[in-house]
């Protein structure tokens, strides 16, 4: 989670979602407040730390430079999204009822 805080030599070992190796990727740029810019040592591709937590993958930085998740991590974010918004009726729902209650007393 608090990937800012670790050094060049605590990157741990991750997929390169390029090239599809387990590998410990090379910091090219640090960045204190975003994540640290790494390089694969295998494929030369510009990748990120994923954000996902509990996850020691990479995610491609390509042009953007700001992919949050791997591609694993970003199907589950979407999956957790749509869950979310199948829910989202019934939550305000529940939300306007405690509303209600609130203004009673
Ligand atoms: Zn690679
Ligand atoms: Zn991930």
């Amino acid at each position: 989670m608090w990937s800012f805080l670790t050094s060049e030599e605590d990157k741990r070992p991750g997929m390169c979602p390029n090239c599809g190796e387990t590998v410990k990727a090379q910091v090219v740029e640090s960045n204190r407040f975003r994540r640290d810019l790494c390089k694969c040592p295998n494929c030369q591709a510009r990748i990120l730390i994923c954000r996902g937590t509990e996850c020691n993958d990479y995610a491609l930085g390509g042009n953007r430079y700001d992919d949050e998740y791997c591609e694993t991590c970003f199907k589950k974010f979407l999956n957790s999204c749509k869950e979310y918004i199948r829910e989202l009726p019934e939550k305000l729902r529940e939300h306007a009822a405690k509303q209600q209650k609130s203004k009673k007393q």
